[in-house]
């Protein structure tokens, strides 16, 4: 059986003591196998980012972005066949599959300026013949942990940043759907990076804590579900670490009376259902306000929901595929149960759902649940399936309100043809991006990703320039240079340019 095993300069030594079973989502077999490494596969990792890193760091920057230019080429060169091996572990259509790693690519596209962008700020005669310049400086090591549900982008948000600002990087993507984040990295070895600039090492949690406890890694980066991301945090900063560390979501889409409900229902079915829910920018509520609106909403959504294909991951026809593996399949259908225990009512069900010829593979029908309240589990946890939560708002300030209150803030749209409303809301809603009549707002790579509460721990935004300032550590020079006499001030106090 294939093993994919980490990518470490100088291969990744003797045979892995543990193995992590890697599913074929559309047939629920195992297709492959990944190496799970521990300390000594990263020291090893480790060892060859600080050989690389300094050299990489003192070459021009434009030299770094010519690799990135190069990388960003070979990408597109190689996008059929990656996309296809990302939808084969992933599950998702492979339509979807090229937007995950074009999303990515958007960010290497904005590391390839980083020669403007690293040129720092200039004062000139801040005192008397005082001029004062800051630099941004590489961390040294930093690494990645990565989530299944973006197995392209995501690691591209990170190390297209990272290693564009000097940076060595180590990834450690997600144990389900490791092979692209490997694939990315063999590209950007033949794009010209040299050997160690990039690197990437498998595991669990075994790895995860040998990175955030190495003392050689300046920053982590993570991304994945909220528990995890705390932990990864807690930890990371214990050992003096920077760290970002984005977590789960449940964005609402709030649904105003006078709306476009034909173009709302479109847009739902695409936001809640792409990608089977697996999205952490996916609308997996949705707040129609007044009942009125709700009633309306609810008579279109029905048609439209029961019309979507659900279909093999390369079926050119399917609107989405399987869910990553049966453990979720099972996750997704107990909440689907739990929230109709709650008191939810199932308007149409997607459990059990099967796809002849496909029995095994992972599928769960589109769901559609309505008077779901802000009091039930199934509400306030994260369910990342294709289900979708109705929960009616009486007035715009209970819709303005549950986005805002709820444990997880990462995205939110609106959904209004009044630019008042549309404005109050984006200005007051407690989310971290928002999205006016756009149900996905997924900021684009030049501007920053990031959501609020227990979507994000840490303060840093991926990609954009929150990502050089994440990546980097700021100098600041303050000179004088002699011209032959001092200016007789009095070393004991504190200098001033006054
Ligand atoms: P996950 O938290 O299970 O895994 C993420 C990473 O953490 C993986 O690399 C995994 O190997 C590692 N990990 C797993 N268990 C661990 C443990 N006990 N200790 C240390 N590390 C561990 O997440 P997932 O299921 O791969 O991804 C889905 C989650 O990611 C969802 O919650 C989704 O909302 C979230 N997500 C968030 C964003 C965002 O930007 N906010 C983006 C994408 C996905």
């Amino acid at each position: 059986m294939r093993l994919i095993d980490h990518f470490v300069v100088g291969g990744s030594g003797s045979a892995p003591a543990r193995l992590g079973d890697i599913f074929d989502p559309n047939r629920g077999e195992v297709q492959a196998r990944v190496a799970l490494g521990d300390q000594a596969v990263l020291d090893r990792a480790v060892a060859a980012a600080q050989a690389a890193q300094p050299g990489w760091a003192a070459m021009n920057p434009q030299r770094r972005a010519r690799v990135l230019f190069r990388f960003k080429e070979l990408v597109e060169q190689n996008m059929d066949a990656l996309a296809h091996l990302l939808s084969s572990e992933h599950g998702k259509v492979v339509a979807d599959a090229r937007g995950d790693i074009q999303r990515g690519l958007d960010v290497v596209e904005f590391a390839c300026g980083i020669p403007h962008v690293l040129k720092g700020e200039y004062t000139q005669g801040a005192g008397p013949g005082i001029d004062i310049y800051s630099m941004r400086q590489p961390l040294g090591i930093g690494a990645g942990i990565t989530p299944f549900n973006f197995p392209a982008m995501i690691p591209m948000w990170m190390f297209a940043v990272a290693v564009a600002v000097g940076n060595a990087f180590i990834i450690k993507p997600s144990e389900r759907d490791p092979s692209v984040p490997v694939r990315l990295a063999e590209l950007f070895l033949e794009a010209g990076a040299p050997e160690g600039v990039l690197q990437v090492v498998h595991g669990d949690k075994e790895m995860v804590d040998a990175i955030l406890d190495h003392p050689a890694i300046g920053a982590v980066s993570f991304v994945g579900s909220s528990d995890i991301a705390h932990y990864v945090y807690s930890r990371g900063v214990a050992a003096g670490k920077r760290v970002q560390a984005m977590g789960g979501a449940k964005n609402h889409g709030i649904v105003m009376p006078d709306a476009d409900l034909d173009q709302v229902v479109n847009d739902l079915c695409g936001a809640a259902f792409g990608s089977a829910g697996e999205r952490c920018m996916a609308l997996p509520v949705v707040v129609p306000v007044g009942e009125e609106t709700a009633e309306r909403l609810r008579e279109k959504l029905i048609p439209a929901i029961e019309a979507l294909r659900v279909g093999i991951s390369t079926d050119a026809e399917a609107h989405y595929g399987p869910v990553v593996t049966a453990q979720h399949k099972a996750k997704v259908e107990g909440w689907i149960a739990k929230c109709a225990e709650e008191g939810g009512e199932l308007v149409v069900d997607g459990r059990g759902f099967t796809l002849q010829g496909h029995e095994n593979g992972y599928f769960v029908g589109p769901t559609l649940i309505d008077h779901v309240t802000p009091q039930m589990e199934s509400y306030h946890n994260e369910i990342f399936g294709p289900v979708l939560q109705i929960v009616r708002a009486k007035d715009f300030e209970e819709a303005v309100s549950l986005p805002s209150k709820h444990q997880y803030g990462n995205g939110v749209a609106i959904f209004t043809r009044n630019g008042h409303a549309a404005r109050e809301f984006a200005q007051r809603v407690n989310v971290g991006m928002v999205g006016i009549n756009v149900p996905i707002p997924v900021p684009v790579a030049y501007h920053t990703f990031g959501g609020w509460k227990r979507s994000a721990f840490g303060d840093t935004n991926q990609h954009g320039m929150e990502g050089v300032r994440f990546w980097t550590k700021i100098k600041t020079v303050t000179q004088r240079w002699p011209d032959g006499g001092g200016d007789g001030s009095n070393a004991f106090v504190i200098p001033t340019m006054a």
